[in-house]
């Protein structure tokens, strides 16, 4: 283990992110590294503990307690305060083929379920995970290893975000020949075109694993459609084994007064906007929804929205507001979310410090909802109706927002985002290959097994789970991989 008594010497310490007022004014990543000293005296707060949540990744009411690709932290965290690097990352890429994404944006749930966070502080296992992984890059250990002999089976894998990506590195490395299909011009999904450069760098850090994945073998293929380009049949006849890794793409609408109005987009259509101009142009060819001056207020509380918050003061907005539906999260756990459950708990993400340091207070406002959207004479939107609500138990018990009478309030807008979730995967390509939904309309594929009810079709990630986390994707991609490989060689030594 680390330090025996590290967890009662040092306190949990992060390194510091870059000032949000400087920070604001690029694209840039904004959190900076650790010394290797830091590092070890964190690693060593690790108590190795007789039953180690961290990397359990159980699900407990519905949300992740531990790591759901099981990480070995205690391992690693031990061999960094021994200052073993090369060895901490050998045991990283054990369990994780991409820890350079997750110890960039994930929300680590492993910290949420860590011992010295029964009753302190947890150990900074995400700050820890990307420090293995960026020093293995800049030491030069990360180099490509393609497989030492081929089967020669071929796997058809559609949509290239991380359980497409996971999926095809680990269909790769048992020999096998995968292609990777992606209807946009860049490869990565949401990791390229969802979640915004200064949280995670699309060339530096998406590029440098693509590339490394395509130089072991793995074929890509972009601006093409699955379901449009090529008929989803043609895989089936072409391929030996389909993976459906397409993501749960449907944002969810506001179907309320005034919402044809310019000006009101999805919250996806902003981003993806935005970080294509920002690749293609550094922003030089316009082709984006700029809020430069405008008063924006984004509706949806979540890691979206926050997304549309730091995109949005990036531009030089007039003011940014973010609404949410749900109360204002407690500042600590409440009895009914103990450890070692995800803490539910109210938390200033980047988006909304950086909004606090601009305007002196956090864009939120909870427990409000939107009436209608009103325009001006040339059809843009103007203003949002909102009023405020109360969560309130119906007649069977259930919670429902009622609202508060004389609470409605007019707000001006020239830019509306739409963050409220996701509805699910797109239908095409399931309907061309009658692919089984669920109730919830996601895929129908048992959990551990990934088969559709369509012989050789499996599916991994949001696109059989809903909108979830990188980390999920990645651990779904990695089983269904396991199971596929078992479907064409009757057995398989995937992890
Ligand atoms: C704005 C935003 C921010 C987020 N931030 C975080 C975060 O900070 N941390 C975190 O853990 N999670 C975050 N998430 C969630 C996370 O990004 C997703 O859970 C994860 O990317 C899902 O991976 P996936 O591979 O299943 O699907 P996706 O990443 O959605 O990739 C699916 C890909 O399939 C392609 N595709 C779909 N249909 C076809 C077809 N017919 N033919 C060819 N290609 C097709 C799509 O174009 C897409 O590129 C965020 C999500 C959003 C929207
Ligand atoms: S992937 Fe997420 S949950 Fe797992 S160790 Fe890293 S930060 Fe923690």
């Amino acid at each position: 283990m680390g330090k025996p008594t590290g967890f009662m010497e040092y306190k949990r310490e992060l390194p510091k992110d870059r000032d949000p007022l400087d920070r604001i004014r690029d694209w840039e990543e904004f959190h900076l590294h650790f010394s290797e000293e830091n590092l070890k005296t964190q690693g060593a707060r690790c108590m190795d503990c007789g039953i180690p949540y961290c990397h359990s990744g159980v699900l407990i009411n519905g949300m992740a307690s531990g790591c759901p690709v099981n990480n070995l932290i205690p391992e690693w965290n031990d061999l960094v305060y021994r200052g073993l690097w090369k060895e901490a990352l050998g045991r990283l890429h054990k369990t994780n083929n991409f820890p350079e994404f997750t110890g960039r944006v994930c929300p680590a749930p492993c910290e949420g379920s860590c011992t010295v966070g029964l009753n302190g502080d947890p150990v900074t296992i995400k700050t820890i995970e990307r420090a293995i992984i960026d020093n293995g890059f800049d030491e030069g250990w990360i180099i490509p290893e393609p497989p030492a002999a081929r089967t020669g089976k071929q796997v058809a894998v559609v949509g290239s975000g991380p359980s497409g990506l996971a999926c095809a590195a680990q269909l790769n490395k048992a020999g096998h020949l995968v292609t990777v299909y992606e209807r946009n011009d860049r490869i990565g999904g949401l990791l390229m075109y969802g979640i915004p450069n200064m949280k995670l760098d699309k060339r530096k850090v998406v590029q440098r694993r693509i590339d490394l994945m395509a130089e072991e073998g793995v074929t890509f293929i972009t601006n093409t459609e699955i379901g449009k380009d090529i008929p989803a049949e043609q895989l089936l006849r072409e391929y030996d084994a389909v993976v459906l890794c397409g993501g749960a793409t449907k944002g969810r609408d506001l179907p309320i007064e005034g919402r044809e109005l310019k000006g009101i987009h999805l919250a996806m259509e902003f981003l993806h906007k935005n970080t294509k101009s920002l690749l293609d142009s550094n922003h030089e060819d316009g082709n984006f929804i700029s809020a430069e001056g405008k008063d924006v207020i984004v509706i949806g509380g979540g890691d979206t929205g926050t997304d549309c918050v730091g995109t949005s003061l990036r531009h030089k907005c007039n003011s940014v507001t973010q609404l949410e539906i749900m109360p204002m999260p407690l500042k600590e756990r409440t009895p009914g979310n103990p450890w070692p459950q995800f803490p539910r708990i109210y938390k200033l993400d980047y988006g909304q410090e950086e909004a606090q340091a601009v305007y002196g207070a956090d864009p939120r406002r909870y427990s409000i909802t939107t009436k209608r959207f009103v325009g001006d004479d040339q059809g843009n939107v103007k203003e949002l109706h909102t009023v405020e609500i109360e969560w309130k138990r119906d007649d069977r018990g259930r919670m429902v927002p009622v609202e508060i009478p004389g609470s409605e309030k007019v707000w001006p807008a020239q830019l509306v985002l739409l963050a409220m979730g996701f509805l699910g995967p797109e239908d095409t390509v399931l309907a061309q290959l009658d692919i089984a939904r669920d109730e919830r309309s996601n895929v129908k594929a048992e959990y551990g097994k990934f088969a559709t009810n369509v012989k050789g079709v499996f599916s991994a990630g949001d696109m059989r789970r809903g909108q979830s986390l990188v980390v999920w994707a990645i651990n779904e991609g990695r089983g269904a991989a396991r199971e596929v490989d078992r479907y064409l060689m009757g057995s398989s030594n995937l992890p």
